[in-house]
């Protein structure tokens, strides 16, 4: 532990753990303290840490061509990653668009479907309609978009706002219905909003398919992301999948969107698609969507000036071959169901309200009564009482608040880094056990 001295922390006050290395699913401090790495930093770190191949690319690359300018010039290395991306997809899309994280990457999607609609004589459409309880980045365009109240707040001044529907949240539906026996009144309120906004001004509805941190894993009902697709073909909307989290691989699909039978118009993504290796980011889209840009105006000049790097590019590359020769995305679903079943034992704590997600993202909300869903007072923080605990026990998990409507509700995910095993799976499950009881017994239960 140590207090830094020129970087400036999310919290100031806090002695943060130095660490200065990492192998696989642990990382180690100066005095080669080890620790679990139990959700792979934010949900990113997919193939671990300390790969010898990965600093070997990113090295060669370097040497060879570390820069090129998207407007002048297109590298070898980045249509081959392009390529890895739509292969991923067996072809869904078509087309990708390279940047360097996921908040740059649902800004592309953003201009995308703007410029989509401008191109096709509609330049009404602009509004984004997004979800409650979603996250969908921290740069102010994709701030606002944003559901996740506690990361929004604050911020109101500099987001605009055009449309926030209810979240595909069974646990707590805002409904009052019960996991499937509903009628999707969560996805019929993309028409509602839809009508009322007009469908002349709405260009976009933008969801993630299982919730990242705002609901730690929250799935939506069988059938809600088709009566989704169906609202949006029916006004001339485009539907963007936001997969930053759930992309490449991390729930036991390529993409998550893969697990409901429906394919969106654009998929952003990010965090895994660079292993862990690389700050990176994408946009892909259909040939569909693409060909009605380019048979009209046909350009889109909008970008980052490290838009589609050839550093980036070689590091995409190299993580899809990793995650083929080591057939990860199926480990990741083997691994997934087994980590879920063994967190889904621990709901015998009284404060375990709910398990929740798929692969290797699995959230955890927690209450202080079972019955009445009952959260915690905020004033508690548990969320940072578990994850504290668990940091005391050198285990890192992420944790979050707010999934009551902003207000109140704790909940812990546990993400870790695909090349997991179950042993490793057992002593994450056990040290969370520990923690849990702890937390628990300081807070008098
Ligand atoms: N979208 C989702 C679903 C996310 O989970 C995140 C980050 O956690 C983002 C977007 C923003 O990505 P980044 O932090 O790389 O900008």
């Amino acid at each position: 532990m140590g207090k830094d001295t020129n970087v400036l922390n999310a919290d100031f006050f806090r002695e943060y753990p130095v660490i200065s290395s990492g192998k696989g699913i642990y990382m180690y401090d100066e005095n080669g303290v080890e620790y679990i790495d139990g959700a792979s930093g934010p949900i990113l770190c997919s193939l671990g840490h300390g790969l010898t191949e990965m600093g070997d690319v990113l090295k060669e690359q370097a040497v060879k061509l570390a820069f090129a300018h998207r407007d002048d010039c297109v590298t070898p290395i980045l249509r081959e990653a392009c390529t890895k991306v739509c292969e991923f997809t067996n072809g869904d899309m078509e087309k990708v668009f390279f940047v360097c994280g996921g908040s740059e990457a649902n800004e592309i999607a953003i201009k995308l479907v703007r410029e989509y609609h401008l191109d096709r004589g509609n330049p009404g459409k602009y509004k984004i309609i997004s979800r409650w309880q979603s996250y969908h980045g921290s740069s102010m365009g994709v701030l606002s978009i944003s559901g996740f109240t506690k990361r929004r707040s604050g911020y109101e001044p500099y987001l605009s706002e055009f449309g926030h529907i209810p979240p595909a949240y069974c646990y707590r539906c805002w409904f009052g219905r019960e996991a499937g026996k509903c009628n999707f009144e969560c996805a019929q309120a993309l028409e509602n909003e839809i009508l009322c906004q007009g469908p002349e001004t709405v260009a976009a509805f933008i969801a993630e398919p299982i919730s990242g941190m705002s609901l730690c894993g929250a799935e939506p009902p069988v059938g809600y992301f088709k009566k989704i697709r169906e609202i949006c073909d029916k006004y001339d909307v485009a539907f963007i999948m936001d997969e930053v989290m759930t992309g490449v691989g991390r729930t036991g699909k390529n993409f998550a969107y893969m697990h409901y039978g429906v394919v969106p118009d654009l998929v952003s993504m990010g965090k895994a698609v660079g292993g862990g290796y690389f700050p990176l980011g994408g946009v892909a889209c259909t040939a569909k969507f693409y060909n009605e840009m380019y048979q009209n105006k046909g350009s889109f000049p909008p970008g980052y000036s490290w838009s589609g790097n050839p550093l980036g590019a070689a590091v995409t590359v190299k993580t899809f071959e990793y995650l083929a020769e080591h057939n990860l995305v199926d480990h990741v679903a083997k691994m997934g169901e087994y980590l879920k079943s063994k967190m889904q034992a621990l709901s015998t704590h009284p404060t375990v309200g709910d398990v929740r997600g798929r692969g290797l993202m699995i959230g955890m909300e927690f209450v202080t009564n079972k019955e009445t869903k009952e959260p915690f007072d905020p004033k508690v923080k548990l969320s940072l009482q578990l994850n504290r605990e668990a940091l005391k026990r050198h285990m890192l998990i992420e944790s979050s608040s707010g999934c009551n409507r902003g207000q109140s509700g704790d909940q812990i995910m546990i993400g870790p880094a695909f090349i997991i095993n179950k042993e490793q799976i057992d002593t994450i499950v056990d040290q969370l056990d520990q923690v849990i009881t702890t937390v628990e017994k300081n807070n008098g239960f």
